[in-house]
């Protein structure tokens, strides 16, 4: 670590669960990232200003007004860009000893894989369930760490996956029977995704330390009464992360 670095990442190296040792590993980080809104903001916002070495992000979307109530990547000047290419812009300016990979994408079965290289985690920050369904195979496949958070009005849900070695998101919830993608806007509160968001970059960076992360946990936010409750959750034998 040069001298720059060890300004930059100064506060979080004093961290006792951090130090030199944990910036090191933190530096070695190469994180898949599906989808750049609500909760992908804050997500790629804190990871690259921790300074992980690569962020890859896929986004099929533009960036439109009703996005910047609670998309904080993005401002007015930015209105009809690629979101991927609006956030390259913001992410590189961040940091740029970071390296942002974008592209503009609608992930599917077939597609994901070809974004798949050499990355540690898959990170979930979509805005509907097909999708999480899918970045939980894509783990499960390619033996990838993963979270996945979702969000609507006040309320949050996220969990940590180590792929065949603790309960998935198939564990505990079951796939869509019909496609919701068409469904119309979901009500929610800029702070929600913003404080998911911000967790799931918790996550990546606690797992990478090794410190207590949501393996095997599924924390539920309720932000109407400011509570957060853990469930404990099981890898099931059924499911398709046993197989
Ligand atoms: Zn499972």
């Amino acid at each position: 670590m040069d001298e720059r670095e060890k300004e930059r990442y100064s506060r979080q190296i004093l961290s006792p669960s951090i130090g030199e040792e944990g910036q090191k590993k933190i530096s070695k980080v190469r994180v898949l990232q599906i989808g750049a809104g609500g909760l992908g903001s804050p997500f790629a916002y804190y990871l690259v200003a921790a300074g992980i070495k690569e962020l890859t992000i896929i986004d099929n979307d533009t960036v439109s007004l009703s996005n910047l109530q609670r998309q904080i990547l993005y401002n007015e000047t930015q209105i009809g860009m690629e979101k991927v290419t609006a956030a390259k812009s913001v992410l590189s300016k961040l940091n740029s000893d970071v390296e942002v990979n974008v592209y503009k994408d609608l992930i599917s079965y077939e597609t994901i894989d070809k974004y798949i290289n050499k990355q540690d985690f898959i990170v979930d920050c979509s805005d509907n369930f097909a999708t999480k369904f899918l970045v939980n195979q894509t783990a499960i496949k390619h033996n990838l760490n993963c979270v996945i958070a979702g969000i609507k009005d006040f309320f949050g849900q996220i969990i940590t996956i180590k792929p065949k070695k603790t309960a998935c998101y198939q564990c505990i919830f079951s796939p869509p029977v019909t496609d919701n993608s068409m469904e119309g806007p979901l009500p929610v509160i800029g702070v929600t995704p913003g404080i998911l968001g911000t967790l799931q970059a918790l996550e990546v960076i606690k797992t990478t330390l090794a410190l207590p992360n949501l393996e095997n946990k599924l924390l539920m936010v309720n932000l109407l009464d400011i509570s957060f409750n853990i469930i404990d959750v099981v890898k099931s034998d059924n499911c398709i992360c046993s197989k």
